[in-house]
């Protein structure tokens, strides 16, 4: 292309986002959800919790799996003042006591409600909460119920595969992360920094 059609095409590119930014009037908080099988969809959750905590916004997390394992996001931000939640005691991938289970993801779900009820929070992450929905130790009616409630400027993420479909329905923003290649398929051991 001519450098003169690159510029005709770069100004009417120009005016066409800057006509949508304009047209983005509305201002609410958002429904987030990063799903799929690849990497990164905690990392993309915690890295918008440093973006709010950045702006001395205040942020809540809350973390249904791998909660009492080592961490360095959450040794991190809790340093700077965001609240965390992980869940105890009871859930394993290779789970055998259901009550257990289901006990440990509703005490950790109590606070994940009031935090979705408390509009000090601008923004609440619900970290592999999709598993709970999934596994029906959180009922998904129980969870849009109290993110269709939340203060309107709170912005919630939820991370995990398999999203439901309803909470699919109810989100702004949608993010399907496709694994192409993970390095534990090669046999490569998980590494600290970069997953945990
Ligand atoms: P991360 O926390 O690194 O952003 P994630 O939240 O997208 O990952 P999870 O399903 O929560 O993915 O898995 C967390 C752990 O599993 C991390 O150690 C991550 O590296 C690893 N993992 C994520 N995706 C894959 C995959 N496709 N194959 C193997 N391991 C994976
Ligand atoms: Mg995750």
């Amino acid at each position: 292309m001519s450098e003169q059609g690159h510029k005709k095409r770069q100004q009417k590119l120009k005016e066409m986002v800057d006509a949508r930014v304009e047209a983005a009037q509305q201002e609410k908080g958002l429904l987030l959800i990063i799903t799929g099988n690849g990497k990164g969809k905690s990392t993309s959750a915690f890295g918008t919790v440093a973006r709010a905590t950045g702006h001395g916004l205040k942020c809540g997390v809350a973390q249904f799996i791998k909660g009492t394992w080592a961490c360095g996001e959450r040794d991190l931000l809790s340093q700077h003042g965001v609240d965390f939640h992980v869940m105890g005691t009871g859930f394993t991938w290779d789970t055998q006591d259901k009550t257990a289970d289901t006990e440990a993801a509703q005490q950790i779900w109590q606070h994940c409600q009031s935090m979705l009820a408390d509009p000090n929070y601008d923004l609440v992450v619900l970290d592999e909460i999709t598993y709970m929905i999934t596994y029906g130790y959180i009922e998904l009616d129980s969870v849009v119920a109290a993110l269709q409630a939340r203060p309107a400027d709170q912005s919630v993420i939820i991370t995990g595969r398999g999203a439901h479909r309803q909470l699919v329905d109810m989100a702004d923003t949608v993010s399907e992360v496709r694994n192409v290649k993970h390095a534990f398929d090669a046999g490569i051991k998980a590494r600290q920094g970069i997953d945990w």
